[in-house]
């Protein structure tokens, strides 16, 4: 299992097949989940428990269940493929299916096809978060926003935390910055990518117009390796986000691109007013595996969700929070796999653009 469970993940991280897609093991049926290995099993059960969390939460959590847009022909039957991988492997029926073409104003080679397990649940990430913080500080806890470490040193018992607000002891440290890891973090800043998404959202739409754009109110994603996404919100709006550029860029110049990418998705938005516009860093990882662990300086870290944290990090942050808290709580599998760096990489994702620029390339075979 141990060595099944990296092969399993490398599958799911690889295009087309979310991390997601693992979890969702969770939705169909855990009781099938020890056949493909106790270690996933406990995990299949922990995610559960952490994807029952956003329901307690005032996050609009629901479940509409996604719609996976295959980009052109080979990616379809790459499709049947991993369906009857999962099918095999997990021993629980992947209840996924063919669409045909659909949305028809989707890009014109296109097309689409529907892959789901059961609805996957979805919910506003912001209002997650500021849930979890309310919870935090409920149960004791004390935050302290905007308060950026500069470094971490070995202190007795302990560690020796600089902030920009002065020193602080703390008997643990766990370093969870992921996406924004930097030069405090230098060990961790090697072996982890930042990477911009961006998110525009745009004028109400007409309700009607809105549900024949995204029946069934489905998240949407696609099989690109520039990516898109979307969704339509609680009050009609499109969500519409993408890897609008590798390079570091404005939100300005982000918000320019995606409602170009709108325009080709979906022609009759061309002249959709966008409304709000942001965008933020997830991390990335050189064998695409989310990271986690007790470093030999005895700080814990968790990082690396390579764009898919909000169910990965709950998960993890859940796992890492009990070996913290205990010896004896079992690492998940992620702990044992070993935390890559390159040698030519210090940090600073100089390459990004040429993967930007090779990934474009693909997508246009
Ligand atoms: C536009 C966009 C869309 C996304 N969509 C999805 C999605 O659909 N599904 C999904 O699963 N995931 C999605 N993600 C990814 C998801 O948001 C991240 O994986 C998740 O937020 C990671 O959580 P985290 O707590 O590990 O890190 P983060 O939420 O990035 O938090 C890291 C924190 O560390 C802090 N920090 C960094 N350095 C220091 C320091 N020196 N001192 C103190 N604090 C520090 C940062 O300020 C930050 O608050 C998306 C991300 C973006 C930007």
């Amino acid at each position: 299992m141990d060595t099944l469970l990296p092969f399993l993940l490398r599958q799911s991280a690889a295009k087309n097949v979310p991390y997601s897609a693992l979890f969702n093991f969770r939705h169909s049926n855990v009781e099938g989940a020890p056949q493909i290995g106790t270690q996933t099993a406990l995990g299949a059960l922990a995610a559960r428990d952490a994807a029952n969390l956003p329901q307690a939460l005032d996050c609009e959590y629901g479940r509409v269940g996604h719609f996976t847009a295959a980009f052109n022909r080979g990616t379809t039957i790459r499709f049947s493929a991993k369906r009857s991988f999962w099918s095999i492997v997990s021993g629980i029926p992947q209840d996924w299916s063919r669409a045909g073409r659909s949305p028809r104003s989707w890009e014109a080679r296109s097309t689409m096809a529907e892959y789901s397990t059961n609805p996957a649940p979805d919910f506003i990430p912001a209002k997650y978060f500021a849930g979890l913080a309310r919870l935090a500080s409920h149960a004791g806890a004390t935050l302290h926003p905007y308060t950026a470490v500069m470094g971490i040193q070995r202190a007795a018992g302990g560690f020796s935390v600089r902030t920009i607000r002065g020193e602080i002891w703390a008997r643990d440290v766990l370093i969870a910055t992921n996406g924004y890891t930097g030069d405090a973090f230098p060990e961790f800043q090697r072996r982890v990518i930042p990477m911009g998404s961006y998110i525009v959202v745009t004028e109400r739409l007409d309700p009607a117009v809105a549900n024949r754009l995204i029946p069934k109110g489905r998240m949407i994603i696609d099989t690109k390796h520039v990516l898109y996404y979307f969704r339509r919100t609680a009050d009609d709006r499109l969500l519409f986000g993408g890897r609008a550029s590798f390079a570091p860029t404005s939100v300005e110049r982000s918000r320019e691109i995606l409602q170009a990418a709108i325009a080709k998705v979906y022609p009759e938005l061309t002249r959709v007013r966008i409304e709000y516009a942001w965008k933020g860093n997830v991390a990335f990882t050189f064998d695409l595996l989310p990271h986690l662990g007790r470093h030999h300086n005895g700080m814990h870290y968790a990082m690396g969700f390579c764009g898919h944290g909000v169910a990965m990090g709950s998960y993890l942050g859940n796992r890492i929070g009990a070996m913290i808290a205990s010896d004896e709580a079992p690492a998940p599998p992620f702990a044992s796999i070993p935390f890559q760096t390159r040698f030519f990489y210090r940090g600073r994702p100089w390459f990004l653009p040429l993967a930007g620029w090779w990934y474009r390339v693909l997508d246009a075979l």
